[in-house]
C-alpha cells in the first residue's frame, strides 16, 4: 500500500489533519464530512475508549471519565499545573519522575498516551479517507512550548505509530500556509485567538527561513470567555425575570453555554440573533434578542487584553507596528468581525483572512510535511528551513546551587553554546552535570531536564581541570549535552534524558508494561533515587559544615546535624514522602550554608565556575 505524509494540528480542544493532494494542501475530512476530532477521550465502564465527538457528548454525564485539555498537561509536573488542575474534573496524579498521569477507571495514563490515542484516531480517519497508509507526520505545537513539552508531543506521535518528521510551531505553520516563506523578507505577526487560549507570535522571515522573535499571550483567554460573558448577562436576566438560578442546574448551565456559543457564532454573520434557553419541563422559557453591537460591548475588555499581548510581543522583539509586513489570523475567534477590525486598526494593515482560520495551522504543517518527505522533489517546492527560538534559558547547576546559563532564552535554534568549568575538590575524578531550564538564579528554582556524570578525570588539584560543556539544540528543539575534560581528553558519553520527556526505550517499555505494575515499583524506585540524592546532600552538608563552622552558631550547627540524623532515619525507611520531607528540610537548612560557602570560595582563589563532586568522586580512579 502506498503511503503519504500529513500535517497534524494537535489542538487543546480540536485536532485535525491535512495533506498535500493532487489539488494542493487540503484538510482531510471523514466520511461524514467532519474536519475536526475534538481532543476529548471518554472511558466507558466496559473498557471502551471513545474519542472525539462521542467523547465530548459524555463530558457532562461522566466528568471523571472524560478527559479534555490534555495538551495543557503535556510535559508538565504537578507543580506546574496548580492553576490548570482547578479547571478539570478528572483525577491527575504525579509519578516518581515528576510527570503527571491521569487516573481514570483505575488505570493511569500519561498525557503522551492520551494524546497518542487522539493522534491515532486522526491518523485512522486519514487512512480510511485517503486509502493510503499514513506513517509520517509533522505535528504542530505552540511556539512557547519548552523542550519537555515538545519531547512529550514527539513521544505521543511515536506511540501513535507515526514517524514524526518534525515538530513545528503553530504560527510558523500558519505563515507557511499563506506561502509567506516564499515572499520577500519581512516581519509576520500571527494572532491566534482560539477557544481557550490566545497566542501572539512575531516571526522574522529571512531568505525563506522563519525565526520566532517573540511570543506573548494568555493561556486562559479565548472564545470560551466570550461565551461566559454572554452567559453572565443571560443568567442575571433569568434570575430577575424568572427567579431561576441557572448556575445551580448543570444541565441548564450546559444548555446555556451551547446557546451562548451558537448566538456568538451567528453574530459573526448576522447583525442580530436570538439567545434562548428552555428547560426540558417547560417551566423556564427565556428568550432575548441580542445585537452585534451588544456583543461588541462585551468583547471590548477581552479584545483589549489580546491587544496588550500584541503590544508585549512587539516590545519584547523591540519592534513597532509599522515594521510589521504581514498579519495572519488563526483560530475560530478571529472570525468575529469586531476582532478583525481591532487587529487591523492596531497593526494598520489588512490581515490575511483567505484561509479558514481553524484550518490554517494544519494546512501549513501539511505543506511542511510534504516538503520534508521528499515527495515534493521535482516540484518547485524545496525544504523550508525553519528556525525557532528557545522559550527558556538552558544551563547547568554549578557549585552551591547556582544556575549557569549556556543558551539564553529566545535564542534561535538550532543553537550551540560552550562554556568551561572546573572542579571544586582536590583530586576530584567525577563531575555531575545537571541540566536545567529556566530563568532563576538558583538551580533549585529551575526545572531539571536531566543529569549525567563525567567520570575518570585524572586526579588534579581543585580548579585545574578544564571541563568544556557543550549544549546543542537540533532543529526539533531536542537538547544534547556533551562534557569534555580538555587536559585529559576524558569525554562523557552523554545521554540527556529530559526528566519530563522519555527516551525511545522508555516509550517502548511504556507500551508493553502494564501501568498498574509500574505503580508498585514506583515507590521503591523513588526511595532508591531519594537515597542517592540524600547521600549526596548529607556528604555535601557534612563537608560544608566543616568549611563554614566558624560562621555558624552552635545552635545552627546542631539543627543541621539533627536534620541529617532525621534524614538518615527516613532514608532507611520506605516512605518516600517522609524521606522527601526530611531531604527538603535539610536542603532548606543548608541553603544559607551553601551561600556562605560560595562566598568563602570567592574570597579564596580559584577563578571559573566549579562543578560539584558526585558519589565517591575523589576516590575513584
Ligand atoms: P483552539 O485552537 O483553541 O482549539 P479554535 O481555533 O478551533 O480553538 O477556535 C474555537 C473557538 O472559536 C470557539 O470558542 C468557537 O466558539 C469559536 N468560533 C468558531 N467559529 C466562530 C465564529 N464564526 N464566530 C465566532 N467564534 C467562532
Ligand atoms: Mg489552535
Amino acid at each position: 500500500m502506498a503511503d503519504t505524509v500529513v500535517g497534524i494540528d494537535l489542538g487543546t480542544t480540536l485536532s485535525l489533519c491535512a495533506w498535500v493532494g493532487p489539488r494542493g494542501p487540503e484538510v482531510v475530512r471523514d466520511e461524514a464530512g467532519r474536519r475536526f476530532v475534538p481532543s476529548v477521550l471518554s472511558f466507558t465502564a466496559d473498557g471502551e475508549v471513545l474519542i472525539g465527538d462521542e467523547a465530548r457528548r459524555r463530558a457532562i454525564a461522566e466528568p471523571e471519565n472524560t478527559i479534555f485539555s490534555i495538551k495543557r498537561l503535556m510535559g508538565k509536573g504537578l507543580a506546574d499545573l496548580e492553576h490548570e488542575l482547578r479547571f478539570v474534573p478528572y483525577h491527575v496524579e504525579e509519578t516518581d519522575r515528576k510527570l503527571v498521569r491521569v487516573r481514570v477507571r483505575d488505570r493511569a495514563y500519561t498525557p503522551q498516551e492520551l494524546s497518542a490515542m487522539i493522534l491515532r484516531e486522526v491518523r485512522d480517519r486519514a487512512e480510511a479517507r485517503l486509502g493510503v497508509e499514513v506513517t509520517r507526520a509533522v505535528i504542530t505545537v505552540p511556539a512557547y512550548f519548552d523542550d519537555a513539552q515538545r519531547q512529550a508531543t514527539r513521544d505521543a506521535g511515536r506511540l501513535a505509530g507515526l514517524d514524526v518528521l518534525r515538530i513545528i510551531n503553530e504560527p510558523t505553520a500558519a505563515a507557511i500556509a499563506y506561502g509567506l516563506d516564499r515572499q520577500h523578507d519581512g516581519l509576520v505577526v500571527v494572532y491566534d485567538f482560539g477557544g481557550g487560549t490566545l497566542d501572539v507570535s512575531i516571526l522574522k522571515l529571512r531568505d525563506g527561513v522563519f525565526q520566532v522573535l517573540s511570543t506573548s499571550g494568555d493561556t486562559y483567554l479565548g472564545g470560551d470567555d466570550i461565551d461566559r460573558s454572554i452567559m453572565d448577562v443571560a443568567a442575571r436576566e433569568i434570575a430577575t425575570r424568572h427567579g431561576v438560578d441557572v448556575r445551580r442546574d448543570p444541565s441548564l448551565l450546559q444548555a446555556l453555554r451551547d446557546a451562548a456559543e451558537a448566538t456568538k457564532i451567528e453574530l459573526s454573520d448576522a447583525s442580530s440573533a436570538e439567545l434562548g434557553l428552555r428547560s426540558s419541563d417547560g417551566s423556564l422559557d427565556y428568550r432575548r434578542p441580542i445585537t452585534r453591537e451588544e456583543l461588541e460591548t462585551l468583547l471590548v475588555p477581552l479584545v483589549e487584553r489580546s491587544l496588550r499581548a500584541c503590544r508585549q510581543a512587539l516590545t519584547d522583539a523591540k519592534l513597532e507596528t509599522t515594521q510589521v509586513n504581514d498579519v495572519v489570523l488563526v483560530g475560530g475567534t478571529t472570525r468575529i468581525p469586531y476582532v478583525r477590525r481591532r487587529v487591523k486598526e492596531f497593526f494598520g494593515r489588512d490581515p490575511h483572512v483567505d484561509l479558514d482560520p481553524e484550518e490554517v495551522v494544519a494546512l501549513g504543517a501539511a505543506v511542511q510535511a510534504h516538503a520534508l518527505s521528499g515527495d515534493a522533489s521535482g516540484s518547485a517546492m524545496q525544504e523550508i528551513l525553519l528556525l525557532d527560538v528557545t522559550p527558556l534559558s538552558l544551563g547547568i547547576d554549578t557549585m552551591g546551587g547556582a544556575f549557569s546559563k549556556l543558551i539564553m532564552r529566545n535564542s534561535t535554534i538550532p543553537a550551540r553554546a560552550t562554556d568551561e568549568f572546573t572542579t571544586w575538590v582536590d583530586g576530584q575524578t567525577n563531575v555531575d552535570i545537571h541540566i536545567l531550564q529556566g530563568e532563576r538564579e538558583l538551580s533549585k528554582d529551575n526545572r531539571s531536564l536531566g543529569r549525567f556524570t563525567l567520570r575518570g578525570i585524572p586526579p588534579m588539584p581543585a580548579g585545574i581541570p578544564r571541563i568544556e560543556v557543550t549544549f546543542l539544540i537540533d532543529q526539533n528543539g531536542i537538547l544534547k549535552v556533551q562534557a569534555l575534560e580538555k587536559r585529559s581528553g576524558r569525554e562523557a558519553s552523554v545521554e540527556v534524558v529530559p526528566s519530563h520527556g522519555l527516551t525511545n526505550e522508555e516509550v517502548e517499555r511504556m507500551l508493553l508494561e502494564s501501568v498498574e505494575k509500574a505503580e508498585e515499583d514506583m515507590t521503591a524506585r523513588r526511595m532508591i533515587d531519594l537515597r542517592t540524592d540524600g547521600e549526596v546532600v548529607i556528604r555535601a552538608t557534612e563537608k560544608s559544615l566543616a568549611n563554614v563552622r566558624a560562621r555558624l552558631s552552635p545552635a545552627q550547627q546542631a539543627e543541621v546535624r539533627d536534620s541529617i540524623v532525621a534524614l538518615r532515619g527516613a532514608l532507611a525507611g520506605s516512605d518516600p514522602s517522609a524521606a522527601q520531607a526530611a531531604l527538603d528540610r535539610l536542603n532548606l537548612l543548608t541553603m544559607p550554608i551553601a551561600e556562605m560557602q560560595m562566598n568563602a570560595v570567592a574570597e579564596h582563589v580559584l577563578r571559573g565556575k566549579k562543578l560539584s563532586e558526585i558519589g565517591r568522586g575523589g576516590e575513584e580512579k
